[in-house]
């Protein structure tokens, strides 16, 4: 059998891949940042030609340094951006226009009307989704809508849909596959995730024609080979998901209850539900986690729109910090915060609040206020948030929450760990390797072509960084929380007072 799995980990704002070999061990990496456009204010496109490129740039690129070639690779897996839509020619492909990015707003008074229409509850009950330009559905319409001629040649079989991984491996197979798998599936806003086929209502009301999507496959089984002349050999694409589930898959978050948090920029929760599918009452999403084995997995989902931006925003806007690691050292220098709190609901608050009025507030300021309570009431609101959070998923779904799984840039920051620990009373598990997500495309694709023979398999390669156990007493800890619930209620009164 060749050797290593590739991950072709297809980014918003960079592509990467990652050479795996069996103990799940990073051998090869190579990374391309690609031009994010900007068309409009709100407006936010790539160029499909600049993924397909970048990314095979980086697959031949890892290849190269570790002196492989086609045969040494036993299988591809592809995990992508969410939601990203592109429309291409079915005889070309060549793509109508480029791709409109998961954060692109131009669809929000599509949006509206939809709402306005009656469709929301329709929508969440049928594809988990709380209705949103995010997710492709509207992206799709809108070239259908204003593309010269797209809905007529769509009906007609001339074009094709797909998020990125479609789109991916189409060009990695020349043209001979044109597939997705039911995590992406479930992000389009079209998908029925009970009865895991296209929504023929939503189409409809979209005026989409079924015959441009992709067919829905499990996210592990072998989609078809690559080209021979794309890269000298055919080698099996064998896994795909989305960025967030192959992460749940890749911390090996396989039981249900287990949950991982990625701290980047923003944070992304997910809790393995399994074959359960918990409906929200508080705004988070359903979704699908993974199908595999002839069935597929539920997930919760729930993100932070501000989290390490927080540390971004007090290096690059306040110049309190040179760096965001030194974000730690300060928090160190004080005990507490002595009562401050910073809620960075800069574009509003998500979940469990949704309110997109509210705003930053910092509250509880007196005259010894420091920077280092400054830094410090910074770096606990990702850990309140998240913690906000946990608390809606747990009650949501009745499950209790053994550990939380921890990646991303911010976890890095043993001082948030520790007090993300302390306040949400749980253990909290780093893994040593970080790159979490290529990961799950691995094991994706590698489980599919017997590369690892179970989910047991790779369990073992799961090695501990460190772990995190609460220590702070109850008391304190409630006594803390109570404050930053009081600090939400001042952003959101701050907001009603604005409308
Ligand atoms: P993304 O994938 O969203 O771009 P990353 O996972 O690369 O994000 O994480 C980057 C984010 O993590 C930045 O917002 C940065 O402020 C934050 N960050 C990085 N290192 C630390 C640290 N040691 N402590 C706190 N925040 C950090």
């Amino acid at each position: 059998m060749s050797q290593y799995i590739a991950a072709l980990d297809q980014g918003t704002t960079s592509s990467r891949c990652i050479l795996f070999n069996q103990k799940g061990e990073v051998c090869s990496c190579a990374q391309r940042e690609f031009r994010q456009i900007f068309p409009k204010g709100g407006w936010v496109e790539h160029d499909p030609m600049e993924i397909w490129a970048s990314q095979i740039g980086v697959l031949v690129e890892a290849m190269g340094a570790a002196g492989l070639h086609a045969d040494d690779l036993a299988a591809i897996g592809i995990t992508n951006q969410r939601e990203t839509t592109i429309v291409w020619e079915k005889a070309t492909g060549r793509p109508v226009c480029n791709a409109i990015v998961w954060q692109c707003r131009r669809t929000a008074p599509m949006i509206e009307k939809l709402k306005q229409d009656g469709w929301a509850e329709r929508i969440r009950k049928c594809t988990g989704l709380v209705p949103d330009a995010y997710f492709s559905a509207s992206k799709l319409a809108w070239i259908l809508n204003e593309v010269p001629h797209a809905r007529e040649r769509a009906q007609k079989g001339e074009l094709l849909f797909g998020t990125v991984d479609t789109w991916l491996i189409w060009n990695l197979t020349q043209g001979r596959v044109h597939v997705t798998d039911y995590t992406n599936a479930s992000r389009t806003m079209l998908f029925d995730i009970r009865r895991l086929c296209w929504d023929e209502d939503i189409l409809e009301y979209f005026d989409i024609p079924l015959c441009m999507l992709p067919e829905v496959k499990p996210s592990s089984c072998v989609y078809g080979h690559t080209a021979e002349s794309v890269l000298g050999g055919e080698i099996p694409i064998a896994g795909i998901a989305g960025d967030q589930q192959a992460a749940l898959f890749g911390q090996c978050c396989f039981t249900p209850g287990s949950v991982k948090n990625t701290y980047g920029t923003g944070c992304f929760m997910l809790m393995n539900t399994g074959n359960r599918l918990v409906e929200s009452e508080n705004g988070l999403l359903s979704t699908i986690a993974v199908g595999m084995d002839g069935k597929v997995e539920y997930a919760l989902e729930g993100s932070i729109f501000i989290a390490g931006a927080v540390l971004q925003w007090l290096r690059d806007g306040l110049r309190m910090l040179h760096s965001a690691p030194q974000s730690e050292e300060y928090c160190r220098r004080v005990k507490d915060t002595e009562g401050v709190y910073l809620v960075p609901a800069f574009a509003g608050l998500g979940a469990p609040y949704w309110n997109p009025y509210a705003r930053g507030v910092m509250v509880g300021l007196t005259r010894g206020a420091s920077k280092e309570h400054f830094v410090r009431a910074a770096t606990e609101s990702l850990a309140y948030q998240v913690n906000d959070l946990i608390d809606v998923m747990k009650r949501e779904s009745g499950l209790e929450l053994t550990a939380l799984k921890v990646d991303g840039g911010a976890s890095a920051n043993d001082f948030l760990m520790q007090f993300q620990a302390d306040i949400s009373r749980v253990c909290i598990d780093r893994p040593q390797c970080v790159e979490t997500t290529a990961l799950g495309a691995a094991y994706l694709a590698g489980l599919a072509i017997g590369y690892w023979k179970s989910r047991e398999d790779i369990l073992i390669n799961w090695r501990k960084d460190r772990s995190f156990l609460p220590e702070m007493a109850q008391e304190d800890c409630d006594k803390r929380v109570k404050g930053w619930k009081r600090a939400v209620r001042t952003a959101l009164y701050w907001a009603q007072e604005e409308e």
